[in-house]
This record gives structure tokens, sequence and C-alpha cells, in this order.
């Protein structure tokens, strides 16, 4: 072998040593850059994107989540106000992302954006904490929403947390008492209290009318309270409002009984001066409740047994939305899109009485 042979085969060693010493380094950076990802990288180790494929990453994760996620229903919210929006998944637990329509919203005025689009739409099942994706759009011509400026309504949402057993007076100056706030109803199937899906229903209705220009002055927006009957009647008179509505849900023994009531003042000593307009207001509330909701209908009831009537110097009524000892009654009142119908029907038949 000569000098020349001798010196190619040394530099060929050397080149193969060279290739396994560089694979070997790869290998284990490779390893290591998988183990320990820089924490300023793109994705980081807690990205599901990052460590499994885009298509698969959101099947495990719900999968994990759903021991402890609560199930609801995604209320529909095409063609409602970005406030009713806000409310409706407020009460289900949803987050709302909003888009704005970028060709539309030139006009926007105050709260008159409307949900063109949402994804996933009404009546989708998904966990609590999920997002629904809306986009909103301004409508044209919204001076017609501030037609009811200047109405005062106060809604009552009935009941509390806790009831108070302490008496008053059913009237103003009368010998005669009863408790002064009970705690309510309880859903038969669901175990929902009267006292928070009143308040539900309520909390739609509030935007509902807001959204039509109206003040509305609520009784209680949180369920740990301690507020009479009387002493929410006494709000609406402050409040000098042109109606004080009153939302409850109703009761039995008898588990079949079914059905809306509006209940209205009678023409007693206390009640005479309001009892006319009250019934009108009550006329017109539940026509447009058992048209929203294709609901059945028990009419409207005469009453002068109730302290929240009979304190009430301004016209009243009281929805009774449908019975919580009915199975199939309790689900639909706790159901965010019959809740929906429900404040729907009664803003409808609200505002048809503050334009008469
Ligand atoms: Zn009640």
């Amino acid at each position: 072998m000569n000098e020349a042979v001798r010196l190619r085969a040394r530099t060929r060693l050397l080149a193969v040593g060279l290739l396994v010493a560089m694979s070997v380094l790869a290998i284990a950076a490779f390893t290591l850059g998988n183990l320990t990802p820089a924490p300023d990288a793109e994705g980081s180790a807690a990205d599901p994107a990052w460590t499994t494929p885009p298509d698969q990453s959101s099947a495990p994760a719900s999968q994990e989540s759903s021991e402890t996620a609560i199930a609801v229903e995604v209320p529909d919210l095409l063609g409602k106000t970005l406030a009713e929006a806000h409310v409706l998944l407020e009460a289900t637990g949803v987050t709302l992302q909003v888009e704005e329509d970028p060709s539309l919203v030139a006009d926007a005025v105050g709260d008159a954006r409307i949900v063109e689009r949402q994804e996933p739409v009404g009546s989708t099942v998904v966990n609590a904490g999920d997002v629904v994706r809306v986009t909103v759009a301004a409508v044209p011509g919204t001076s017609t929403q501030r037609e009811h400026t200047g109405a005062v309504v106060v809604i009552d949402p009935g009941h509390q947390a806790h009831g108070d057993s302490s008496h008053e007076p059913i009237g103003p100056g009368s010998d005669r008492t009863k408790p002064k706030v009970t705690g309510g109803t309880t859903g038969v199937v669901t175990r929902m209290p009267e006292y928070e899906i009143v308040l539900q229903i309520s909390m739609n209705l509030k935007a509902r009318l807001e959204s039509a220009g109206v003040t509305v002055v609520m009784t209680r927006m949180t369920n740990d309270v301690n507020i009479s009957n009387s002493e929410r009647a006494g709000i609406a008179n402050d409040a000098q409002a042109e109606l004080f509505i009153r939302v409850h849900a109703d009761g039995s023994t008898d588990t079949s009984q079914a059905g809306v009531s509006m209940l209205y003042p009678g023409k007693n000593d206390w009640t005479e001066p309001i009892s006319g307009p009250s019934h009108r207001a009550a006329e017109l509330i539940h026509d447009a409740v058992v048209a929203s909701t294709g609901g059945s209908s028990r009419g409207l009831v005469e009453r002068n047994d109730l302290s929240g009537f009979n304190w009430s110097t301004v016209p009243t009524v009281l929805v009774e939305c449908g019975f919580l000892t009915n199975p199939v009654e309790d689900r639909l009142l706790s159901s965010p899109h019959y809740q929906d119908k429900l404040a729907e029907g009664m803003a409808t038949g609200i505002i048809a009485y503050l334009n008469e």
C-alpha cells in the first residue's frame, strides 16, 4: 500500500466516523427537543394542536372533560339583539364570541345589533363553558327601537332562595295577613326551583323590553334577597310603572295539571282603580304568550287575595308560566328555547299594551 492509498483509506474512515457521530447527535437533539420544547415556541406541550393532529385534537379533549361537564342546549340566537344573546347564553353557561359583519356595522346604534349567523346552531347540545360564535349586523332604521323611551315596566321574578314566613297585611290597613314571601315550588323532574327559573325568564324579558326602548326596573336580579310581596309592589309604585309584571311558575299536587294562567287584580277597595287596565294587559299578554309558546292556556283569573296585587297602585298582572309539578312542563320551563318563547310572548303583549 503506497502513501496515497493509505491517506484515502484514513480519510474514508474519518468521514464514516463523523457521519455516525453526527447521526447520534441529531437523534439526541430530536429526542430532547420533543421532551422539553422551548417555552416560547409557537406551540407548547399544553397545546393539543401541537401534540396531536388537528383533526383529532377536539375529540379526546371533550371526552376527558365529559365527566364533570354539564350538557346544555344552545338557544336559537338568530334575529336576536346582542343584548338578548348575552342574556340567553349567560343563563346556559355558554360563552359568547362575537364577530361583526364588516359590511353592515356602519350605522349600529347601541344594542341594535342583530345576530345573523351562529355556530353551533340552536338546539345543539354542548357542554357548559363551550363557545358559541355569532356574527352580528346592524339593523337599518334602528330609530324605531326607541319609540317606547320613557315607559317604565317593573318585572318581579317571583319568590327568592329562602322564604320569609313572617306575616304582612294582604293590603294596606288590612287585619288579614299572609307570609311575606315564600320559596315557591320545585321542578318534579329537574328539581329546578321556581325562583331560579322565573329569574332566567325575567332577565330574558328585561333584555327584550330594553331593546325596544322600555325602561325596566327589576325587583331582584339575584336569588339571595329578602323582599316581601308588598315591598315588591312598593318598588313598582315608586317607579310609577306603566305595568308591574310578576313572573311565576305553578304547582299542584295533581301532576296532570298544565298550562299558562294570567292572574289580574279584581275590583276590591284597594285595586278598583287598577283592575280595568290590569285586565286589559292580562288579555294582551295572555294571547301573545299562547301564540309564541303554542302552549295550553287556563285563561285569565281574577284574584283579590294576593298581597302583591293589593299593595299595587299601578296596573299589574301575574304570569303563571306553566306547572313545575307537571313532568313535561317542568322540562320545558328549564329549556332556554321555551323560556325564550315565553319571554318573547310577554314582551310582545307588554309592548301592545304600552301602545294602546
Ligand atoms: Zn310562584
